[in-house]
């Protein structure tokens, strides 16, 4: 039997990111992923500032050329079809092909000496916790902790019986009109507690509509939204995105650390997730590191206590979600905008591409930053 310090169970960015930082920390791991690499995900591949300042501060090897296929900085957001406001961002967004993303993030993990085992599916009957193995196939791989990083329909969580809440998301791709700038749009009002986006690429744009299955179903809204567009865009795909609400881990051993979506980290307003995907990673990498050097079989407390300040702030956004998304306060709020877009651009540059505030403070400091302006 292969006997491993860590088995990570996905290779996207928070697999990916896990593995990196416990092989740089000389430990012994295995990713199995149910793909083989490069493979595809669907995804709006936009990376915030944040995202790019973490890769390079914890891979400074990798080169970001490999797989940034566009900047800007200019954000449209529309109320439907009706555009409320624009904004100049001082930094520029980045946006990716997941295909090169995860490509050469699981590379990088090559690199540093990881273990890759493509194209094997793990099931939750494969997971054996008391004896701490693991059984695909004929293989049986012992291991001292595991990492759940398998996205969405993670087999931990199916294996702890927890309800994992998901939100959905439909996209496709329409060629990129020359005409057009680089900007990104951002379409509110189009689905119940989400939005649309168009977002461009190289040679094309990625159209696409994420939110809850409400009244209609997610599928409808994508039709209206893609008909409202005047487009009608090729390989259209959906796939489910943590709504943001943290599942019930508490059925799991304390060796058992969920990442990125399997573990519910997305922003609920945004949906951006390949920042907390790539973060927890780190955390539960540093976690496991910690409960190694002290001896101690669970690492769940280590990163309990270092996920905490991400999940209060996924907390206040899914607060501030409920109250914007409800179809009169976001019209109120979209004509608010449009009078004060400094608003919009201060959330946009503080919270969203980078971390100076967060949802639990970004509102007061605004008004704080903007009375003394005025009173300047
Ligand atoms: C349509 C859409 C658009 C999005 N746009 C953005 C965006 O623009 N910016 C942003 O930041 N976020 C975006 N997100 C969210 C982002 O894609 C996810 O949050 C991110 O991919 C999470 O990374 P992860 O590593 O946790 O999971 P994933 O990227 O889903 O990786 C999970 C890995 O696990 C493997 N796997 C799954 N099940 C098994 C199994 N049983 N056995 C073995 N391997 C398995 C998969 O093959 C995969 O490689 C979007 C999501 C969707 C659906």
């Amino acid at each position: 039997m292969k006997q491993y310090d860590v088995i990570i169970i996905g290779g996207g960015p928070a697999g990916s990111m896990a593995g990196i930082t416990l092989q740089k920390k000389g430990y012994k791991t295995c990713i199995i992923d149910k793909s083989a690499f490069p493979r595809e995900k669907l995804c709006g591949g936009l990376l915030t500032l944040k995202t790019m300042e973490l890769l390079r501060r914890e891979c400074p090897a990798i080169d970001a050329d490999h797989f940034i296929v566009k900047k800007t900085n200019l954000v449209h957001f529309y109320l439907e079809s009706e555009q409320v406001a624009t904004f100049q961002l001082k930094e520029s967004c980045y946006l990716t092909e997941r295909t090169l993303f995860d490509h050469t993030l699981i590379g990088e993990y090559r690199r540093n000496g990881g273990e890759v085992i493509e194209n094997r599916r793990v099931k939750p009957a494969d997971i054996h916790f008391t004896s701490q193995t693991l059984q695909t196939g004929t293989e049986i791989m012992g291991y001292r902790y595991l990492v759940g990083a398998d996205g969405c329909n993670s087999v931990l969580l199916k294996r702890s019986g927890t309800n994992n809440h998901n939100y959905y998301c439909i996209e496709g791709t329409v060629p990129h009109d020359p005409e057009r700038g680089d900007e990104m749009k951002i379409f509110f009002g189009v689905t119940g507690h989400g939005y649309g986006w168009q977002f461009p690429k190289e040679g094309y744009d990625c159209l696409g509509v994420g939110g809850a299955n409400s009244d209609k179903s997610i599928l409808e809204q994508a039709g209206s939204f893609f008909s409202q567009l005047g487009v009608e865009p090729d390989n259209r795909k959906g796939a489910p995105i943590p709504s943001g609400r943290h599942p019930d881990l508490s059925h799991l051993p304390g060796n058992t650390l969920l990442v990125g979506d399997a573990g519910g980290y997305t922003d609920p307003i945004t949906g951006e997730g390949i920042y907390l995907a790539l973060l927890t990673g780190l955390l539960a990498g540093e976690a496991i590191d910690v409960a190694i050097r002290k001896g101690s079989k669970s690492a769940a407390f280590h990163y309990a206590e270092r996920v905490r300040p991400l999940q209060k702030n996924i907390a206040a956004a899914l607060r501030l979600h409920k109250i914007l998304y409800r179809p009169f306060i976001l019209r109120w709020f979209m004509q608010h905008l449009r009078n004060r877009p400094s608003f919009g651009l201060f959330y946009l540059e503080k919270v969203i591409a980078t971390n100076e505030y967060d949802y639990r403070n970004f509102i007061r400091a605004y008004f704080l930053k903007h009375r003394k302006v005025k009173a300047g």
